[in-house]
């Protein structure tokens, strides 16, 4: 096993008062001086002990809270395991105060250098009926934890040999403290260029020093560095000031308290509660074992229903605004121009691309009502909810945040699953991320909704279609995780940050962002396949002698019908009439393959190229005329359930590493929308009758 003739060094660090110096005294047989407070002396006293033929010299480190180089004993103790490198450090934590305490254990795991939990006072713990889950919290925080009670000497064999295994054994650290994505990017920036060469550097890895100096470490800031790192780090510090209107210590700090908020709900049951702070009140409710996930349903019903009645005047500004623009351009389109050319403006742009912006105002309510909950701090709750339900499908509460992510955008989510380190869990997740109804679909319900239900229903239904969303991708998860992504899952601790008032600037920004992007889309791919799908729709003309005889509807049916569109339409439309659509929802789903947001472009077009000059109805009119309310149910459950955008699929593609996932991804989706589009459909009719 260990050499025995060389000596082997321990120190004790710790907060004052979690029992060092009682248990150097226990390993050492000395009988040390307990001071009960500290900064009395910052000295450092060695003793001697033996445990299974190992000589082990144990050093009793003053009591600190943190690892900056402020207070007296901070040094002294940071100076010993920096200058001295123990073999193994012993982090004696008061395990009745598990939280506070565990602030320092997590910089000694930035630190890397091999240690030890002591969860010390588990006699107290005990009485305060607070009871661990070690096992998982050692997964957790990948590192060994031994149970103490110091006074009595309980444990510190058990203890003894932890130190010994860890000391041999010398691993490296799989779990990093993560300190989100703002400043794992600008650590990414400096680390390489951080001298390798430094002693420093070389024994607590690169990773350490560029986190200190983002954190303003003097100490670290003193050793000799590189032009170019002092300046790419005043930049980093710059840039995340700038992010976090907050110095990056705090904003570091912070992320190591969520850190061990996230582990500690995990692993931490107590009978008897005893939180402190306010974002531990709040949590009692928000994540209240039965309570939380209501509570959740809730707040996302509220945000759609602001998405909604907020949403619903200036939709109703911007649609006038639309319909009152092709009607003067219709009659004042002068008398030698092109008609061809008219139908383009009025019909194909202003009723497709107009279509779509008709609603910009819901997209920014309803990013506005995301970007609340995510600032707040809520979202990482919600997440942490949902890890419980998660860990039952096989998949773990991180696989949560890129879902969420999804509820913006299928694409930027896809590429979140980069956190997910297993590879069948990021599969999981990937596959079942377009059933959370993405921005693009939002228009889709605003058209439909209102089209077909009483204003008092539209928060319902909207609410109803995300949840429908949720669990098929919960129901699919399960099901891929026990075919063909089977396997284990590893633990992971989720973040618990503090609760934050958000600014109302940053708020702005996030609406803004997805505002513009909307914008964005609407003026190149949809403005393009508007123009597309227009002249699909438009052409080719019928000849005169054909239409002779018809009335002006019969005319302009037979046009249509006559059309690209209307011939797909008319091709496709046996298979899709079992679902209660005709041909040019046909048409309008082949289109939303594009983007989803196509469907509305499209059916604004169909009906707007149909109806000729006399641009009279607004098109939720036109639908109410066509469908019922159970097909337009069903139009929403098919969009909602069926083949993701073509970006998306690209986006699976890139990052599975496959087509193969991509195609499974498209045609499963499909299929299961058509399955269950088809149930609601037939067994609806029966009910209700059509
Ligand atoms: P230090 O400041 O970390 O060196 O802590 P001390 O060793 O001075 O201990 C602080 C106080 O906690 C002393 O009164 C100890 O008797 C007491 N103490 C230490 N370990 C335990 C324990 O496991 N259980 C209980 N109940 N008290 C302990
Ligand atoms: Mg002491």
């Amino acid at each position: 096993m260990t050499n025995s003739e060389k000596k082997l060094t321990i120190a004790l660090a710790g907060n004052p008062n979690s029992g060092k110096t009682t248990l150097f005294n226990v390993l050492t047989g000395s009988r040390q001086h307990v001071a009960n407070y500290p900064g009395v002396t910052v000295e450092i006293k060695n003793g001697l002990c033996h445990h299974r033929d190992q000589k082990i010299k144990v050093v009793d480190l003053p009591g600190i809270y943190s690892l900056t180089a402020y207070s007296p004993e901070e040094l002294v103790a940071r100076q010993f395991i920096l200058e001295q490198k123990p073999d193994v450090v012993i982090d004696v934590i008061d395990s009745s105060n598990l939280e506070r305490n565990l602030y320092l254990a997590v910089q000694l795991m930035e630190m890397n250098v091999p240690l030890v939990l002591a969860f010390n006072m588990a006699d107290v713990a005990k009485a305060r009926g607070l009871e661990f889950d070690l096992n998982q919290m050692q997964l957790l925080l990948d590192v060994p934890i031994v149970s103490l009670v110091a006074r009595k000497g309980e444990g510190t064999e058990q203890l003894l040999d932890v130190v010994l295994r860890a000391a041999a054994e010398k691993k490296a650290r799989r779990v990093q403290v993560p300190f989100g994505p703002q400043v794992e990017k600008e650590l990414e920036k400096l680390m390489p260029l951080v001298d390798g060469q430094l002693d420093f550097a070389r024994h607590f890895g690169v990773r350490w020093v560029a986190l200190k100096l983002l954190e303003g470490d003097q100490q670290v800031l003193a050793l000799p560095h590189s032009a170019e790192l002092l300046v790419t780090m005043e930049q980093s510090m710059k840039e995340l000031e700038k992010h976090y209107h907050e110095s990056p210590d705090i904003v570091i700090a912070d992320r190591r308290y969520g850190f061990i908020s996230g582990a500690c709900q995990e692993t931490v049951r107590t009978t008897a509660q005893s939180r402190h702070d306010i974002s531990d009140q709040i949590d009692v409710v928000m994540t209240h074992s039965v309570w939380g996930l209501p509570i959740f349903a809730v707040l996302m019903y509220l945000v759609f229903w602001l998405t909604f009645t907020a949403g619903e005047i200036p939709m109703g500004w911007m649609e006038s605004l639309f319909g009152w623009l092709g009607g003067w351009i219709t009659s004042h389109w002068p008398a030698g121009w092109s008609e061809h050319l008219r139908s383009l403006v009025v019909d194909g742009i202003i009723g497709g691309v107009g279509g779509v912006l008709i609603f910009l105002p819901n997209i920014l309510l309803l990013f506005l009502g995301i970007a609340f909950l995510e600032d707040t701090g809520y979202m990482a709750r919600a997440a942490f909810l949902m890890d419980r339900l998660m860990h039952k499908i096989g998949l773990h509460g991180k696989s949560f945040i890129p879902m969420l992510i999804g509820f913006g955008c299928s694409v930027p989510a896809i590429m979140a699953t980069r956190i997910l380190e297993n590879r069948r869990t990021r599969l999981t997740t990937m596959m079942v991320i377009p059933l959370f109804s993405c921005g693009a679909r939002l228009p889709i319900y605003a058209l439909i909704i209102p089209a077909f239900f009483a204003p008092a229903w539209y928060g319902p239904i909207m609410w109803m279609m995300y949840i429908i969303g949720v669990l098929f991708a919960v129901l699919l998860a399960l099901l891929l995780r026990n075919t063909l992504f089977k396997g284990e899952a590893i633990p992971f601790v989720m973040e618990l940050p503090p609760y934050r008032m958000p600014t109302l600037r940053s708020l702005m920004l996030h609406m803004w962002d997805r505002g513009w992007q909307y914008l964005q889309k609407a003026g190149t791919v949809i403005l393009g396949i508007s123009i597309l799908l227009w002249a699909a729709s438009s052409y080719p003309k019928i000849s005169e002698d054909k239409l002779a005889g018809l009335d002006k509807v019969q005319q302009q049916s037979a046009q249509m019908q006559y059309s690209i569109t209307g011939r797909v339409g008319r091709l496709i439309e046996p298979a899709i009439r079992p679902l209660g659509f005709d041909w040019k929802v046909g048409t309008a789903l082949i289109g939303a393959f594009a983007a989803k947001e196509v469907f509305v472009a499209q059916m604004g077009i169909v009906y707007s190229v149909g109806e000729g000059d006399e641009t009279s109805d607004a098109l939720r009119q036109r639908l109410r005329a066509d469908y019922t309310p159970l097909k337009g149910l069903c139009i929403m459950l098919f969009c909602l359930l069926s083949s993701p955008c073509v970006a998306t699929v690209a986006v699976t593609a890139r990052e599975s590493g496959s087509w193969k996932w991509a195609a499974l991804q498209y045609f499963g989706l499909t299929a299961v929308a058509y399955a269950a589009t088809l149930v609601v459909y037939q067994v609806g009719s029966l009910l209700i009758g059509g």
